[in-house]
């Protein structure tokens, strides 16, 4: 029986403490937090985990030096906080990373009061990373010769953090950590309405990849983690509450390497705004873009490409300005941002849009999370656990650690048996980290079973898709843990394939058909042809 129908089998049969709908970050890590520390959860969400807002991040886990300059200093210092801890709890997973930040001659704010800014945000982050440096514009042009300095004053350096890796895998991961604590979570699974009564909740689903037929799941408490629909959720429901969202589009473009420096290069764009150029594996990935929209379903515009290209070639000197031509991948989505009451007016979008919030109803035992970051992941995850024992939910494991990394010396002797398997000879060209760093990264005390596979047929160290770093090993793992019902869940989800491959590039790459064949098993033709007809719906 695959992962995801003995879970499908246990929502129907089960009775749950506290069901949850949505799994991006916000219900992922209330998962994990409560799932982990003895509650028994349930999890559902109607398309693949992490497939709404969670997947079109910009990968920073930092501490928002932006709301330095709306004075949102309270907002700074616990963001600040929340990423030192993610890199404690985290050494692989989430990185620091340099900032290289160059201003423009006659920018609003002179370099010195900016610069004075870096130090405060260094101090709000208790020190924890390296300091900042003041940069002339000679020291920019010798560590980027791609920055254009044409009228730049120079400009700083400093530190914050990113995920190396897939921000979606980072959901997954919590989503990973429930189902090994006992919890039970299918994605494509669509919570239709929910009702109270005096037994708790029942809540009517459907599986959306399967007859669709609608079934029951019983909890005591639910909890609405539906992230930009939580408002419609709450409509289905009849559940009132004085917080709401509205909706900031932001679009990323994921272009060809454009510095082989693992760094992040900042700019503020023509509207005022900072901008990045952040690495993401073989590629660089930029933007965003900060549109208010009043629908979360968006798409990326040309006008949004235009903006994105416009800025980043107006920012550096390439040998020819990039193009349309040289996107490889697009991400979009919006930002669920929380505002109190009727709000929304221009006062509430600068001064609490980047704040979550977590509203209780006691008397019908639900719980709405509004906003959120993935750098705020965690103390989401114990303020939900606070919430729910506060309902009077017994949580019998309170304070066991329900998130990070193994500890290190598994991973040193991980490392010591990658290298014992000369893992690192058969690392593909252009690979921007080794094999065994990158294993370890993904799949954490996991990986062991890779190095298992690779001893007993060492072709499973090949790479599966070139450029893709990817190893044949990790289908099997993928298969087996990973619960990937679509093509795209796999590429795009649970790796960077997608964002780091031409789309055309995968339709044509024989390893992806042999993905389909380990993931997909008899099933493999009708994934492939169902992922051809998404990507290339004109047929070409
Ligand atoms: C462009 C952009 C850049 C960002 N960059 C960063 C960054 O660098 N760092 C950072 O910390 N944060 C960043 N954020 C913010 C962060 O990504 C979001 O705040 C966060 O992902 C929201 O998570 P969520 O769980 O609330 O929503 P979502 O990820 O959207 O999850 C909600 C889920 O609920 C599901 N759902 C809805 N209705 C139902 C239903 N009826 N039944 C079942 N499931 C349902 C949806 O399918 C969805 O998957 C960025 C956001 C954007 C848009």
């Amino acid at each position: 029986m695959s992962l995801r129908t003995a879970q499908l089998a246990r929502l129907r049969e089960d009775a749950f403490d506290v069901l949850i709908i949505g799994g991006g970050i916000n219900g992922a890590v209330s998962a994990a937090a409560l799932a982990g520390q003895g509650v028994r959860v349930a999890l559902l969400e109607r398309g693949d985990f992490a497939g709404g807002t969670s997947s079109q991040s910009s990968n920073l886990v930092w501490g928002g030096i932006k709301y330095l300059e709306s004075r949102d200093f309270g907002l700074v210092r616990r963001l600040c906080r929340s990423r030192n801890r993610l890199l404690d709890a985290y050494p692989t997973r989430i990185e620091e990373i340099r900032f290289l930040a160059t201003l423009r001659r006659g920018f609003r704010y002179p370099r010195g009061f900016m610069w004075a800014g870096t130090w405060l945000y260094w101090l709000f982050g208790n020190a924890y990373t390296r300091p900042p440096r003041l940069l002339s514009r000679a020291d920019i042009a010798a560590a980027e010769p791609c920055v254009a300095l044409d009228d730049s004053g120079g400009g700083f350096e400093y530190s914050d953090a990113f995920l190396p890796g897939s921000d979606a895998r980072f959901v997954f991961d919590f989503v990973r950590a429930a189902l090994d604590a006992g919890a039970a979570a299918a994605n494509y699974v669509e919570a239709l309405h929910a009702e109270h009564g005096a037994d708790g909740w029942v809540c009517r689903a459907r599986d959306v990849d399967g007859d669709g037929a609608p079934f029951d799941i019983r909890a005591r408490v639910l909890i609405n983690a539906a992230g930009p629909y939580a408002d419609a959720f709450n409509t289905q429901t009849s559940t009132r509450t004085t917080h709401r969202h509205v909706f900031s589009k932001g679009v990323h473009l994921i272009v060809d390497r454009i510095t082989a420096q693992r760094r992040v290069l900042a700019f503020f764009a023509s509207d005022g705004r900072l901008f990045f150029a952040i690495p993401m594996g073989s590629r660089t990935c930029i933007g965003t873009t900060d549109t208010r929209v009043e629908r979360p379903e968006v798409t990326v515009t040309d006008a949004d490409r235009d903006f994105i290209l416009d800025n980043i070639n107006r920012q550096l000197r390439l040998e020819r300005p990039l193009t349309r031509a040289d996107i490889v991948a697009e991400r979009c989505g919006v930002r669920p941002l929380v505002v109190d009451g009727q709000g929304g007016d221009e006062r509430d979008w600068l001064a609490l849009s980047r704040e979550h919030a977590v509203e209780v109803d006691p008397r019908a035992a639900h719980l709405t999370i509004f906003g959120g970051k993935l750098t705020d992941c965690l103390n989401i995850g114990e303020e939900v656990t606070a919430r729910i024992a506060a309902l009077g939910v017994a949580v019998p494991q309170r304070g066991a650690r329900w998130y990070g990394e193994a500890d290190t010396p598994q991973r040193e002797a991980f490392m010591h048996q990658a290298q014992a398997i000369k893992l690192e000879a058969s690392a593909a060209p252009g690979a921007t980290e080794p094999a065994g760093a990158r294993l370890w990264r993904r799949y954490g005390a996991r990986a062991f079973s890779l190095l298992d596979a690779i001893r007993d047929d060492p072709a499973q160290a090949e790479e599966l898709i070139p450029g893709a770093q990817y190893l044949r090993c990790e289908l099997a793992l993928a298969a087996r843990d990973d619960m990937v019902v679509r093509l795209d869940d796999w590429l795009r989800r649970r790796t960077l394939i997608a964002l780091t491959t031409h789309a055309d590039e995968l339709r044509a790459a024989p390893g992806v058909q042999e993905a389909c064949r380990v993931l997909f098993g008899d099933e493999a033709e009708r994934r492939f042809a169902e992922f051809v007809q998404e990507k290339f719906p004109s047929g070409h």
